[in-house]
């Protein structure tokens, strides 16, 4: 059964009015939900108690417990598991950084695309997640921050999954979140990551979305990509970048690309000057992640100055870069982490 978060307003209306309800009804609910956070209907105390115990038994919250939940040692970082209703498990980050409240959402659990080194990639694909469940993540924390007096501040899909395989529930939970008359984060504050579906980027291109896109790229020549990312074997990069040069065009928009950093894998010198000819010239930045080591995969972090090095020679093409810091690594705060360490520990997954 679908839950209050996949109804979109009119939706909504639909439903109070179909119970007799005033329109005012729907405005009330709404706000409850998205400007609120309200956990459930017993706390909307402007609606008729009756009314609240029958929506209650009509429209569940999604079904979502947190399995585990973790803070990181310098405490700017927490991590929740959640137990879906099906026993899934998927993952949410929040970031603390100076006055930013960025959290991580997931988009599927598990993901079909394999990347070698990606903790998700390894354990397969399991399903797309549902609107609600997308938009539940940010409520949860929407939730705990407004206790501090606080608000997330910025959204990233990059947490389990590839947001735009799951192109139509991901992006209609972009729209609910940004719903003026709703949760109300602005649109250029969610950010999409892509491993780089082609169709799909051109369809976002075409809509002219004003949230920013990045693509994760790893790799500047095919032979390297397709090693890393198996999927990049459908679209060559001669594909992939026309696609980019397409979304920026588009929407005048400029595009982020991500480069996990793996020690002699990608951070070389010939890597580096590959990456300079392809995107130069380009309305574009670089993001140099060091490697987060996962189980399933054997390669380790570019030391701090081969990452300054490849950085220097992407410079040589005018390409700008920003090398990121890795963070709540004592929680295995990377993409699918905490999941395998929970599975590791035998406390069991459900799947
Ligand atoms: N599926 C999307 C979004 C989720 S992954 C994508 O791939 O873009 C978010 C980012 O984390 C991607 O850039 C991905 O390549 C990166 N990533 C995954 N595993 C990583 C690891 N072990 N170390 C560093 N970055 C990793
Ligand atoms: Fe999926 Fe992204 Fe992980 Fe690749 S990096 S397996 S696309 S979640």
């Amino acid at each position: 059964m679908n839950s209050v978060y996949d109804l979109d307003f009119a939706a909504l209306t639909g439903l109070l009015t179909g119970l007799g309800q005033p329109k005012f009804r729907a405005r009330q609910v709404w706000e409850w939900l998205y400007q609120q956070a309200a956990p459930d209907f017993a706390h909307m105390s402007n609606l008729p108690k009756d009314l609240r115990e029958t929506l209650a038994a009509k429209l569940p919250f999604p079904q979502m417990t947190t399995a585990a939940d973790q803070l990181s040692r310098d405490g700017q970082t927490k991590k929740v598991l959640w137990r879906l209703g099906d026993g899934r498990f998927i993952e949410t980050v929040l970031m603390r950084y100076h006055k930013r409240r960025t959290l991580c959402i997931s988009s599927q659990a598990g993901c079909a695309m394999g990347c070698v080194f990606c903790a998700t990639g390894q354990m397969g694909f399991l399903r797309h997640l549902t609107v609600g469940e997308i938009v539940a993540q940010v409520l949860h924390f929407a939730r705990e921050l407004a206790a501090e007096g606080e608000r997330v501040t910025n959204v990233v899909l990059m947490g389990m999954g590839e947001p735009l395989h799951n192109y139509e529930n991901t992006l209609t939970a972009v729209d609910r979140l940004i719903d003026g008359d709703g949760f109300n984060i602005g649109a250029r504050k969610i950010t999409l990551s892509t491993v780089g579906l082609v169709p799909a980027i051109r369809r976002y291109a075409d809509e002219k979305r004003q949230t920013p896109l990045a693509v994760s790229l790893h790799a500047a020549t095919d032979a390297e990509r397709n090693r890393l990312i198996p999927t990049a074997r459908k679209w060559p990069l001669a594909e992939l970048m026309a696609a980019c040069r397409y979304y920026i065009a588009q929407t005048g928009r400029r595009l982020t690309f991500e480069w996990a950093l793996i020690n002699g894998e990608n951070d070389t010198t010939e890597q580096a000057q590959a990456l300079g000819r392809l995107i130069q010239g380009m309305m574009c930045h670089v993001n140099l992640i060091p490697l987060n080591p996962t189980q399933g995969y054997g390669g380790v972090p570019s030391s701090r100055e081969r990452a300054a090095q490849f950085q220097e020679t992407l410079a040589q093409y005018g390409v700008t870069s920003t090398i990121r810091l890795r963070r709540g690594i004592d929680i295995q705060a990377g993409c699918g982490q905490l999941r395998q360490r929970f599975e590791d520990e035998g406390l069991g997954t459900g799947t």
